[in-house]
């Protein structure tokens, strides 16, 4: 045959491998994870670094990484938090604690950085250099506006700041007499950039805005134009360019209190934490959520696996929907339970039905490396969120250790009974996720472990989004959210993986080898 009609025949004889759909046939395979299957390479005509990863992890919240930090208490508090959130994914805070102590974890997060500072920390001048110190020891910044009531609103009279009280050695000597008085500011009504510019230009460390009578309204930082040019994929709201963050809570009554105080300290993501989501508890809480609050929030139900499931949260008015049972690395449901589903059937079928309503999907458990997470996504997951591959990392809480010669640090499942004995005398966090309160003997779903240390990730999601952004160019995708249209399309092509074909696509075959992942 002339060689010039090889794309004819091609058009003539089908397109190699399997359409998504084909490949997730329940008759034929039974359920599917992420080793089960390949993806087949496509056309590139881009480079990787312009792979868009831009996505959705609820209906109005939009990241440029899909990733989520799992709601656990060896992997999100508010480092991870602050951390995904400027790298471009979002922190979920886990609720193995009390309210407040949850609530206390998302404002740090929210007060992390700022477009305008509307509530900032203000003194009077007969306030002392150690209520500075206290200040800085509790908030971490010492940039602190002085008015004549010593309250926002008051006249501006001053300001002081870390090189005013650097070497005073008494700390008792009155802020009115270490104040910058001739201060430079802003007038209400000044744009963020103009702020901004004139930050850079009187080279201070802070702004603060007055309105007409000179009365402090707000107060812009330097530090946060920095945070700005160094994150340029930081998760942000839009308005108050806050990180995002959001939080795990259970459906209990107590849990709507709980929720109330996350709400006020700024939150703008709520995961009903359910490992069977299905419930009415769940549905009574969704839509109790959206009653109180409106558009206030998102609320990322779950989780679930099934068709069924999502369509009774859907209805009910969840915002996206978290998917995964027994797929965790700690986790033994399916095992004890017998209920579950394999991952990569789940993501499937449910994201191929939430997509009709508009639902993004989290694909959630599983995943433990980087082609796991092109995979979710191929199935129709919008984002996923880590566990695992995150806990060992030095923004996970926890303290490294040493075991046989290797640096680890502890990971739990949240129905470990380690974790759930954690608050056993208020019943809160993970016991009312893995627990009926008549339970008499508890059971457990998760284990505990240790994994080794990954640095910090800082430098592993970037190797992540890099990553990412390879294999999606190797399958012919420029822009994350063209990839779901691709798959329907049957542009996108897999094929299953035998055991054999498993073995060979891993490392083999050697004597020794090192696995180095990214540099
Ligand atoms: P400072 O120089 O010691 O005040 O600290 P930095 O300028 O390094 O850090 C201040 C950070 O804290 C910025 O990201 C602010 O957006 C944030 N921040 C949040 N709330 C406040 C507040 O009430 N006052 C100040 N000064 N900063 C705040
Ligand atoms: P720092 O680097 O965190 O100490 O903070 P700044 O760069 O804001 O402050 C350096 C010095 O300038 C301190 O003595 C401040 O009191 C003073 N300062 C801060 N803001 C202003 C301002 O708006 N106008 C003037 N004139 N001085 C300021
Ligand atoms: P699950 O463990 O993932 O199914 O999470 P749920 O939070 O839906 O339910 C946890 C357990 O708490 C279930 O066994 C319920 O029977 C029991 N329970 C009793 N009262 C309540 C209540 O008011 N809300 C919830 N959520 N669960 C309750
Ligand atoms: P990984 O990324 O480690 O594979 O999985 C993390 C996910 O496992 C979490 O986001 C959560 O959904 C789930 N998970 C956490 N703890 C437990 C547990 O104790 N039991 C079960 N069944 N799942 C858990």
């Amino acid at each position: 045959m002339d060689p010039k009609f090889a794309l004819q025949e091609l058009e003539k004889s089908g397109k190699d491998g399997l359409t998504a759909h084909d490949l997730i046939d329940l008759k034929v395979t039974g359920g599917l994870t992420y080793n089960d299957f390949l993806i087949l390479p496509g056309y590139i005509n881009f480079p990787a670094d312009h792979v868009s990863l831009e996505t959705k992890v609820t209906r109005n919240i939009a990241l440029k990484a899909p990733f989520l930090s799992s709601p656990m208490d060896t992997v999100t508090e508010t480092n991870m938090a602050i951390t995904m959130a400027l790298l471009g994914g979002i922190g979920i805070l886990h609720n193995n604690c009390t309210a407040d102590e949850q609530a206390a974890m998302v404002r740090t997060v929210k007060k992390f950085e700022n477009g305008f500072i509307t509530d900032p920390v203000v003194l009077g001048a007969q306030h002392k250099i150690k209520d500075v110190l206290e200040i800085k020891r509790k908030l971490g910044f010492a940039g602190i506006p002085i008015t004549d009531n010593g309250k926002l609103g008051g006249k501006l009279i001053g300001i002081v700041t870390n090189r005013d009280i650097g070497f005073c050695e008494d700390t008792n000597v009155e802020l009115s007499t270490v104040m910058t008085k001739e201060v430079v500011t802003a007038k209400l009504g000044v744009t963020l950039a103009e702020a901004n510019q004139i930050l850079r230009s009187s080279k201070k460390g802070k702004l603060p805005i007055v309105d007409a009578q000179g009365n402090l309204v707000s107060l812009v930082s330097r530090s946060d134009l920095l945070k700005n040019r160094d994150y340029p994929w930081a998760s942000k709201h839009p308005q108050t360019k806050q990180l995002l963050v959001g939080a795990a809570i259970g459906t209990r009554p107590a849990d709507r209190e709980r929720l109330a105080k996350l709400v006020d300290a700024g939150l703008d993501l709520v995961v009903i934490d359910s490992s069977q989501g299905n419930s009415s508890f769940q549905i009574d809480m969704i839509k109790h959520i959206k009653a109180t609050y409106g558009n206030k929030i998102d609320v990322l139900a779950g989780n679930v696996v099934t068709r069924d499931q999502a369509a009774n949260l859907i209805a009910a008015g969840a915002d996206g929907l978290r998917i995964g049972m027994g797929s965790g690395s700690i986790c033994i449901t399916q095992e004890v339970m017998a209920v579950g589903r394999p991952q990569g059937t789940g993501v499937y079928q449910v994201s191929q039905f939430a997509r009709k309503f508009g639902i993004p999907t989290v694909a959630d458990g599983g995943i433990s490396n980087v082609g796991h997470i092109a995979k979710a996504l191929s199935l129709g997951a919008s984002c996923v969120m880590m566990g695992s591959l995150l806990a060992g990392t030095n923004e996970a809480p926890g303290e490294y250790f040493f075991l046989d010669g290797k640096r680890l640090k502890k990971y739990r499942g949240m129905g470990s009974l380690d974790a759930m004995e954690r608050n056993d005398s208020d019943n809160s966090g993970s016991q009312a996720r893995y627990f009926s309160e008549s339970d008499k003997v508890k059971v457990a779903q998760g284990v505990t472990g240790a994994v080794v240390d990954k640095g910090s990730i800082k430098q592993f999601v970037p190797y992540l989004i890099t990553g990412l952004q390879h294999s999606l160019q190797d399958m012919g995708v420029p822009h994350l959210s063209e990839l779901w249209n691709m798959v329907d399309s049957g542009q996108v092509r897999f094929e299953r993986r035998s055991a054999a074909a498993q073995i060979e696509g891993g490392v083999h075959d050697l004597f020794s080898f090192e696995k180095r992942l990214y540099n």
